[in-house]
């Protein structure tokens, strides 16, 4: 059955990875979906949902897409971006754009959807957290972690600031899931094949997650199946973090 017959939802980041796999998801269940991503030319063959060109560091382009597209009942900020290192290694401008890409566009997005959500009492915003960052620490992960337990505070406060309005708002903690950008990182290591096996170790089955997984929660979030669900981070991580 169409679990979103009727919705109108708002992906950003994907182009790729779990964004690319929520879009064709929530396309298949029936969303009118508007896949985003700074890389227009990779939302090519995403069938079934129109595809928007938007860099979410870019404050006025995510002002102008609300003009542009309306109203939505859905958001998912799926965008973001790994910065390696440990808190000596990271520089400011490290710093400063994980917090931008990874958190502060949230807040743009958020900031410009929201009110159209409040005016219907409704809504679902969905946040791309990770399993590193309020959940636990992983190594050479400051920048990132920090930034991704920022998503886990604005999470909470939207969904504490307007649960009597009837939005809500979640973020979703995923362990290690096998995506372009991760095989970019194992193979930066120069050791793509040590690199997978050490990722594949420290997960307790043995095993990566795959973008659909994450796929399949981004939905059971968006659709009125989670009604009763706001201010939580869900963590999907193959009992990483048991
Ligand atoms: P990915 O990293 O392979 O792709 C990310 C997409 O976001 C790309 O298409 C890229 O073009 C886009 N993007 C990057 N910067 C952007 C910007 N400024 N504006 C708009 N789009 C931009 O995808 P992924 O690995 O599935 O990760 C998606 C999200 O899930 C990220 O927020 C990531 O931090 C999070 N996450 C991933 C994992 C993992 O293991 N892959 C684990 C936990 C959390």
């Amino acid at each position: 059955t169409a679990r979103l017959a009727g919705k109108r939802a708002l992906i950003t980041g994907a182009g790729q990875g779990i964004g690319r796999e929520t879009a064709a998801l929530f396309a298949a269940h029936g969303a009118t979906v508007w896949a985003s991503d700074l890389n227009v030319a990779a939302l090519d063959g995403l069938t079934g949902c129109s595809p928007i060109a938007l860099d979410v560091t870019d404050a006025e382009a995510v002002r102008a897409l609300v003009d542009d597209i309306g109203e939505i009942d859905v958001l998912f900020n799926c965008a973001g971006m790994v910065v390696s290192g440990t808190v000596l290694d990271c520089s400011e401008s490290d710093w400063a754009r994980s917090l931008d890409v990874n958190v502060t566009s949230m807040f743009r997005l958020i900031r410009a959807f929201l009110p159209g959500m409040i005016a219907r009492q409704s809504g679902s915003i969905i946040n791309m957290a990770s399993i590193v960052g309020a959940p636990k620490a992983a190594p050479n992960r400051c920048a990132y972690g920090m930034s991704k337990a920022a998503v886990v505070g604005l999470t909470k406060s939207v969904a504490a600031d307007y649960v009597t309005q009837g939005i809500r708002c979640n973020a979703i903690c995923p362990g290690t899931i096998e995506t372009p950008s991760l095989h970019d990182r194992l193979r930066e290591t120069g050791d793509f094949e040590g690199a997978l096996a050490a990722f594949r170790a420290r997960q307790p089955m043995g095993r990566l997650g795959q973008p659909q997984e994450i796929a399949a929660l981004a939905l059971y979030l968006a659709s009125d199946d989670s009604a009763f669900m706001t201010g939580q981070a869900v963590m999907i991580d193959g009992g990483w973090s048991a």
